[in-house]
């Protein structure tokens, strides 16, 4: 990835930024809003950049670059994930700090949005390594981070291990036990039940609901799965238990598929063991980027940003396209396909799941009191439900796509919360 002086993308390459800034526009355009108002909610309210020296393994130094973009306060704390992705850089935190104050909003969490982001290939790097970076971007963004400020939580690249480092950075600053500053943390460490599978579980929910929108029997629907990672996994399993038969999957070494459906769970014993999905015996090899066009009924996008773009979003044979990963589709695709009638399910509604439960876990963290897996499920699954009947009625109401409405109706909450604590000073 090529950046710019301050960090932001190369104008010639694909920018979720442009992605982010066009849906905020279009919702603006369609609910009214003044110029003014629409400027507030187009720039990130904070974003700090950090550079964090790191003494690998062999002694030698290596600097690397962080970011915090906190993009909207108005709601409450910020949320978001950190990602550690070669390819992070400045306007990728924006965009997907961006998604997450429509997301908190759409589900209706009390937070802003919020992202972090290291340019780090993690797979380089030992855990000590890991875990050193992740101490000194905690100590780095600490005077912005807090239960009552911006909390953190993972996302591409980091897991639990890494949420537990950054609470344990974070405490000892504090000099006792912190545990609402960051979410997705470790069970034993005042993780909350449920967190780990919220975001697949809810890509779920809204799959399954999508496909009967459109007419059509899960049980008797195919799927196709991009990533296999904390969201494309579960998604697949979650899937596969439901009934739909998951023909093909990838990860960013290649596909597997297979015509009756994959085991699942065969699938993941073999990542567990060899770090991919390739080389699966249940299944034959498949080029990754086929997986995007395969002959199934639902497609799930669980990986990375701009994946449906022009050049294949007239290819995507599925009925129903349901994002797991943040920003898959860009502009250009999502017009191509609501053209050819394909139903997306947007971003922030299809992978809210995961802010769900992490403020589930917050709210069992600042009470001390934990919540059964059942109960957390139970929230879950209603709290999905529900955001998709809000977003069904706004799309049919509006005449718009899914993501319009979706955005509408966060864009709108987002605003009504600026217009009722006014403009300071
Ligand atoms: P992860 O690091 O656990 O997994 C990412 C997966 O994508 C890996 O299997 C990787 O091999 C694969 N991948 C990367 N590039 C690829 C490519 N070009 N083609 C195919 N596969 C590729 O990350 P994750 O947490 O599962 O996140 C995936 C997406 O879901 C991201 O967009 C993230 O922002 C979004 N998301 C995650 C959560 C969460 O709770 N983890 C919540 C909401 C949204």
């Amino acid at each position: 990835m090529t950046t710019t002086a301050d960090g932001s993308r190369q104008a010639s390459q694909h920018n979720p930024l442009d992605d982010a800034r066009s849906q905020l526009a279009e919702a603006a355009q369609i609910l009214g809003f003044e110029p003014g108002l629409i400027d507030m909610l187009a720039v990130p309210r904070r974003e700090v950049t950090v550079s964090i020296p790191l003494r690998r393994d062999d002694g030698t130094i290596e600097v690397l670059t962080g970011h915090r973009v906190q993009h909207n306060l108005s709601r409450g704390p910020a949320k978001g994930g950190l990602r550690f992705s070669p390819d992070v850089d400045l306007d990728e935190v924006r965009a997907l700090a961006m998604w997450m104050t429509w997301k908190c909003a759409l589900l209706d969490v009390p937070y802003g949005g919020a992202k972090g982001g290291i340019t780090i290939d993690p797979r380089l790097y030992s855990r000590a390594e890991l875990e050193r970076v992740t101490r000194r971007y905690t100590s780095e963004i600490m005077p912005l981070i807090g239960p009552a400020k911006d909390i953190p939580a993972p996302d591409i690249g980091t897991d639990e291990e890494v949420m537990a480092w950054m609470m344990d950075t974070f405490s000892v600053a504090a000099g006792h036990t912190v545990l609402g500053v960051v979410t997705g943390k470790p069970a034993s460490l005042g993780g909350s039940a449920g967190r780990p599978s919220a975001t697949s579980r809810g890509v779920v929910h809204v799959s399954l609901a999508a496909l009967r929108h459109v007419g059509l029997d899960p049980a008797a629907c195919t799927a196709a799965v991009q990533g296999f990672g904390k969201v494309g996994r579960g998604a697949a399993r979650f899937l596969a238990e439901a009934g739909v038969r998951v023909l093909a999957v990838s990860d960013q070494y290649g596909g597997v598929a297979h015509e009756d459906g994959l085991d699942v769970a065969a699938l993941e014993a073999h990542v567990d063991e060899t770090g991919s999905v390739v080389g699966f015996a249940g299944g034959h090899p498949v080029d990754g980027e086929d997986i995007l066009t395969a002959d199934v009924d639902l497609l799930v996008p669980a990986a990375v940003e701009g994946v449906l773009h022009a050049g294949n979003a007239g290819l995507v044979r599925a009925r129903v396209v349901v994002e797991g990963a943040n920003g898959p589709t860009t502009q250009e695709a999502d017009a191509v396909l609501a053209e050819r009638g394909v139903t997306v399910v947007p971003d922030i509604l299809a992978n809210a799941g995961g802010v769900v439960v992490s403020y589930f876990e917050w709210v069992q963290a600042n009470q001390a009191y934990w919540w059964s897996q059942e109960e957390v499920e139970e929230r879950l699954a209603q709290r999905m439900t529900s955001a998709w009947t809000d977003v069904m009625n706004e799309a049919a109401e509006r005449g718009v796509t899914l993501r319009t409405a979706a955005t509408c109706l966060a864009v709108r909450r987002v605003a009504e919360a600026h217009r009722l604590r006014g403009l300071y000073p």
